[in-house]
């Protein structure tokens, strides 16, 4: 996951400066239909720019979670941290007995139109990844009584205010919060923390590099030198990984010298 910084040090959750002992992660949604992150922070040529005059580094803004998950200024999904995360924020009111604000880290999704599920599988993946990421920070236990919530869950509990989030949300794609708690904790274990296929890609990704590379020192050019010129090899792409049959079709054309 690309997790960027930019602490809204202008927001008064930052300035006032009260900090909290974690114990928790709160999960929120925005509610509404913008998923850029740029409609929350400053942003940057990466992040994307906010535009509107509307992001939450301003004074008199009371309200802050410390993370937001959404489309960085290249459509993909990225996070980025906005509060120290050891800071009090107000994201989730309170409710008949107390508030989670004074013990949960807080992310906000943004939210699309909800029914985009490519987005959905991409913002989940990246929350999973973030709430194991601060589990493991603060040795929190993801699937222990009241760590890992969503907001809703959080009203449920007494401690946040009567919002729906994400219960509005996750369901729509076969997402429950018991599932997104199983999900850190694998993810914490280091289970799925590579598919098959993203390791094929990557492996293929470094095969690629490996043949663009040229060769740079004059013992590597000699060898080039003295094999093309013997019709062995044609002397490109020096530096890539050759096959079994790439060696003994060079091995069969140095036997006809
Ligand atoms: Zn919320």
């Amino acid at each position: 996951m690309k997790l960027y910084t930019q602490i809204l040090t202008k927001n008064d959750c930052y300035k006032c400066g009260r900090t909290i002992t974690p114990s928790g992660v709160m999960v929120h949604s925005t509610g509404a239909n913008n998923p850029k992150l740029s409609r929350y922070v400053p942003g940057n040529a990466e992040i994307g720019y906010n535009t509107g005059g509307n992001h939450w580094d301003m004074p008199s803004t009371g309200a802050c979670v410390h993370a937001f998950i959404g489309k960085l200024a290249d459509g993909s999904v990225g996070a980025v941290q906005t509060l120290p995360w050891n800071r009090r924020g107000w994201h989730c009111g309170k409710g008949s007995r107390g508030s989670a604000n004074d013990t949960h880290i807080a992310f906000e999704i943004c939210e699309d139109g909800l029914e985009d599920r490519s987005y959905f599988q991409a913002v989940y993946q990246a929350a999973v990844e973030l709430a194991a990421d601060l589990c493991k920070q603060y040795s929190l236990d993801p699937k222990a009584d009241g760590v890992v919530i969503c907001h809703s869950e959080g009203h449920a509990r007494g401690i946040a205010s009567n919002h729906g989030d994400v219960m509005h949300w996750f369901p729509i794609h076969g997402k429950t919060m018991d599932m997104f708690r199983n999900d850190v904790a694998r993810a914490m274990e280091g289970e799925d923390e590579m598919t098959q296929e993203q390791f094929d890609a990557m492996l293929e990704n470094y095969l690629a590099r490996k043949a663009q590379e040229k060769a740079d020192q004059p013992w590597e050019q000699m060898a080039i030198d003295k094999v093309q010129a013997a019709g062995i090899s044609d002397g490109q792409r020096p530096r890539a990984i050759p096959t079994r049959v790439e060696v003994m079709a060079m091995v069969a054309a140095a036997m006809e010298q």
